[in-house]
């Protein structure tokens, strides 16, 4: 390596790549990829967002696919709906998404980064499109920045942040369909403001917090503020798969010349993988936190491989171990291994989610209550009993008392156990047992629980009688 590559990449680490000596912020005006990857990552990006913007619509039965309305406390998923006391269910999903964040870090890097995150696909393929649109090219968009404010700048700006902020509020809009439903989205959009300025207010601030995201901040979110970028350093290790330099191949480099017999390393020193470089690296310098792994350094090295015949992939995705071995990264065992892991935990959600009863019913005695002996013969028991119904037609429970002959229950204020759509009801019963059957202090009672006359589980408690 030259003498300055040498003090360049020694001096890489000594401050983020988006902030000079000074610790002024440096605009990053990157190139637009082209290629093979950059093309393959607009078809996922755009069918991400259609998938985006249309899963709010579909509806599974009465229910969103998916809508997390945190502040009511009902979630759907899959046109199911949770409620608090499903909440073990979130508990073992989010450990479950953790692992697999984890495990797939640890296989496959920061893949996810340049492929699947909101920041990354909204900024590359919404708003820096927009931002060409309206002021050329990287180049002249630099150009533009330092000229003096003329009509020409001030209608190109303002143009583009009133496209910026339009888009923003779209945005807002679709997470705001995620929380609180689409139906209810469209009967607020189609009410007067006035009746909804609380919502109108949050709609606001979030459209200007995702403006100032992806018009100001931008690489900022990747390189300081996003805690995963900052966590991979501890996750992967010599065998993940990342976007990596070959520095056996490309070292030395040294520019190209004619007619010249070349005797060093493939790369030709062009800075082509620096300039298309959306956080302003330069991934000849090793792994660093700020790459998000979006392909563009690919891309752009395979266009000039191309250009100056040679093989292309001197930047390409690869392991650690296979720069130092020159062994091509496959499929390995321990990607595979990774893989049966993380597909059983999505099995495991999958299985808590669907097998998951449409009725809650808890039963418990009442504390402070023994039994009450009746002029029938019989004993009774007082209960507390908490009904969730978690789809949107009302629901008739029955309770059956499986293992006591001539058992019988009689409700306090109701005999009617019909829950509504989306209600929980909390009332009392007595259960009544024929006194000869009851043979200890406490005694195991089961119930059968009927939903529109199908038995839908079993629930066991307690009956207390007198001491024998
Ligand atoms: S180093 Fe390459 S993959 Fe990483 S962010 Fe820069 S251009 Fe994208
Ligand atoms: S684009 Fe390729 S050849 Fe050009 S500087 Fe980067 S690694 Fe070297």
């Amino acid at each position: 390596m030259r003498e300055e590559d040498l003090v360049k990449a020694s001096n890489f680490r000594d401050r983020v790549s988006t902030v000079d000596k000074e610790g002024h912020r440096k605009w990053i005006y990157a190139i637009k990829p082209s290629g093979k990857w950059y093309n393959a990552r607009t078809i996922v990006s755009y069918l991400y967002l259609f998938i985006f913007l249309v899963i709010p619509f579909i509806k599974i039965g009465d229910h969103p696919l998916l809508m997390i309305n945190i502040v009511e406390s009902k979630f759907s998923i899959f046109g199911k709906m949770f409620w608090p006391h499903d909440m073990f269910i979130f508990a073992i999903s989010m450990v479950a998404f953790i692992i697999f964040i984890v495990l797939f870090t640890i296989a496959f890097g920061r893949l996810l980064c340049g492929w699947a995150c909101p920041q990354t696909v909204f900024m590359e393929f919404i708003f820096r499109p927009i931002e060409w649109l309206f002021e050329g090219s990287p180049t002249q968009q630099k150009k533009l920045d330092q000229g003096e404010w003329d009509a020409n700048k001030i209608l190109r700006k303002s143009g583009k942040h009133i496209v910026f902020f339009l888009i923003s509020f779209l945005i807002a809009n679709a997470f705001l369909s995620y929380i609180i439903g689409i139906d209810k989205l469209l009967l607020i959009i189609s009410e007067p403001i006035s009746e909804h300025t609380v919502l109108l207010t949050s709609l606001i601030i979030f459209s200007l917090l995702f403006y100032v995201v992806f018009a100001f901040v931008r690489d900022i979110v990747c390189t300081t503020i996003c805690p995963y970028g900052r966590l991979q350093s501890v996750m992967i290790d010599k065998d993940t798969m990342q976007i990596a330099y070959d520095y056996k191949r490309g070292e030395p480099r040294h520019k190209i010349k004619k007619a010249e017999v070349r005797t060093e390393g493939d790369c030709i020193d062009c800075m082509k993988c620096v300039v298309v470089c959306p956080t302003g690296i330069d991934i000849r310098n090793g792994n660093q936190m700020e790459c998000v792994a979006c392909t563009a350094c690919i891309d752009a090295c395979n266009e000039v491989m191309d250009a100056v015949n040679l093989p292309k992939g001197l930047i390409r995705y690869a392991s650690e171990n296979e720069l130092e071995s020159g062994k091509k990264l496959t499929f390995n065992t321990r990607m595979k291994a990774y893989t049966v892991v993380l597909s059983i935990l999505v099995l495991i959600i999958g299985f808590l989610v669907f097998s998951r009863d449409d009725v809650d019913v808890f039963i418990s005695k009442v504390k402070g209550q023994l039994y009450q002996e009746n002029p029938d013969g019989t004993l009774s028991n007082l209960y507390d009993v908490k009904i969730f119904n978690k789809t949107k037609r009302d629901a008739t429970i029955k309770l059956v008392p499986e293992n006591y002959a001539n058992a019988s229950i009689q409700g306090i204020g109701t005999d009617q156990l019909v829950v509504k759509g989306e209600q929980m009801i909390d009332y009392k019963l007595f259960i009544k047992i024929p006194k000869d059957q009851i043979i200890s202090r406490s005694n195991n009672l089961r119930l059968g629980i009927y939903l529109d006359d199908k038995k839908i589980r079993t629930l066991d408690t307690k009956f207390l009688g007198p001491f024998k």
